[in-house]
């Protein structure tokens, strides 16, 4: 079967989405092309019977201001609620709370060295560096923890521009956190809902497997239920995860582009894929709220420096017997090779190290996973940007032929890749790129 359309979008996640309604808002008339039973990509939240909580096996977060988000939240009827609450961790086997920010003297560091104007390199070898060895130890472990469990990265690789950039004064370090109540299920519902079903054709469990493109025209092939299946269009809006572009034809979820992508070739070498893993666990009762004379009761991080699954979270603002533990970066890349059920036994005696005197294993009701890294079609959590990477993302984005356009968090030139925001302004860009180019071409 063949099918028509003015573009084809390629992946159903938020970027994909967004793409799509911006388009259809146009007049054009798109088909969006989901591998998976089910739209969201990265954005994948399971609702539990009797549990008053969300379980997010993806994005949770709103990171800073996301202006795009909320309205989507109010499009849908829902709202956001703060998850800023009290951060406790684990020091010389007691939980205790944190004041001095350690992440704020590293930062001092980056500013008094001007790494800015320097030429970048990772923020390992800044911290074995001079200006690293002045900060206190305990500053220098917080950075790479941090670096690794938020952005998902190895120290060793990432670039530290993309690193001071980050943590500039007024920015992410500095913003607060929030969360969609009930789930970011309600940014997908508005995300679906914008689409004009007139005009949009939804197609999920539609695996594309290769693009041959001109000037002008796109064919595209793909397996849909086991069998091939074939769609063309004058233009493409293409959003699957960086990974999935780098991945060798032929492999599971992989796209063979002819001609190839060879000049994206800089920046799909310097984009890196970070690894995260997030296990939610469900407990018979959140026993941490009692513990220790109900001190912890407001906490809404616990921190185990040190630790593999070196963080866990609670629902908060949210009372729930939910915990979430998180390990990112190197150590997450690691455990991704393991099998499910060893990688929420490692997660579970997290929880153990900073409860200790409680039968965790009994508590438990259940544990929720998704391996990102082993998915084909995510093949990792979310892009870093490697040493010296520059305008990689930019690059990336980039438009070919006035034919193909890349969307994505991975291509977010507004700084805020590797987030949900990030996904959403890309797609929104290249849907603007499409139309811009098809007006002046016509
Ligand atoms: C565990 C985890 C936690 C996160 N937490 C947060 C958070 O708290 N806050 C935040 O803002 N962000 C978070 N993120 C990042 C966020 O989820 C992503 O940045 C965002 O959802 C990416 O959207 P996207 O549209 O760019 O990509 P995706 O959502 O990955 O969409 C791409 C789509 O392409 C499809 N696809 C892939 N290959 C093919 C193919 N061959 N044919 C057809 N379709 C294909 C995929 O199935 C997918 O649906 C998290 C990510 C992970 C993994």
């Amino acid at each position: 079967m063949t099918d028509r359309q003015d573009v084809i979008v390629i992946g159903a996640g938020a970027a994909g989405l967004a793409a799509a309604a911006a388009l259809s808002r146009s007049g054009r008339s798109v088909q969006v092309l989901e591998a998976r039973d089910r739209i969201g990509g990265r954005i994948w939240t399971r609702l539990e019977p009797g549990l008053a909580a969300p379980v997010e096996l993806g994005a949770e977060f709103i990171h800073g201001d996301s202006p795009e988000t909320y309205e989507l939240l109010r499009q849908a009827g829902g709202s956001a609620v703060d998850t800023s609450g009290e951060h406790w961790s684990l020091i010389d086997g007691r939980l205790q709370r944190r004041t001095e920010s350690l992440l704020g003297q590293v930062r001092g560091a980056f500013e008094a060295a001007e790494v800015l104007r320097k030429p970048d390199i990772s923020l390992e070898t800044f911290l074995a560096g001079e200006a690293g060895r002045a900060l206190p130890e305990e500053a220098r472990a917080m950075a790479r923890a941090f670096v690794s469990g938020f952005d998902a990265a190895d120290p060793r690789l990432v670039s530290l521009h993309s690193v001071a950039e980050e943590w500039r004064s007024g920015g992410m370090l500095d913003s607060s956190q929030s969360r969609p109540s009930g789930g970011y299920h309600t940014v997908l519902q508005a995300l679906a809902g914008a689409l004009d079903r007139a005009r949009v054709q939804v197609r999920l469990q539609t695996v594309v497997t290769a693009i041959d493109w001109s000037s002008g025209s796109v064919e595209i092939q793909a397996e849909r239920l086991g069998r091939p299946w074939r769609a063309s269009a004058r233009s493409a809006v293409i959003t699957v995860p960086l990974a999935v572009l780098r991945a060798a034809g032929g492999a599971p979820g992989a796209i063979r582009f002819r001609p190839g992508l060879e000049s994206k070739q800089p920046a799909l070498d310097r984009i890196l894929c970070g690894a995260v893993l997030k296990v939610m666990l469900r407990f018979r009762r959140a026993f941490w709220a009692g513990h220790d004379g109900g001190r912890h009761a407001d906490a809404s991080f616990f921190h185990s420096p040190g630790k593999v699954f070196a963080t866990l979270w609670t629902p908060l603002p949210v009372r729930a017997p939910l915990l979430s533990a998180w390990v990112g970066g190197p150590a997450a890349a690691r455990l991704c090779e393991s099998s499910d059920e060893e990688i929420m036994r490692a997660a579970l005696d997290g929880v153990g190290t900073v409860f200790p005197g409680y039968d965790v294993e009994a508590e438990l009701e259940s544990a929720h996973l998704h391996n990102w890294a082993r998915d084909p079609f995510a093949r990792g959590a979310y892009s870093y940007l490697g040493v010296g990477a520059g305008h990689a993302r930019e690059l990336l984005a980039a438009p070919l032929g006035g034919t193909l356009f890349f969307a994505g968090e991975a291509t977010d030139t507004t700084g805020e890749p590797a987030t949900v925001t990030g996904a959403l302004r890309s797609g929104a860009r290249a849907a603007m790129e499409v139309i811009r180019h098809s007006d002046a071409s016509s």
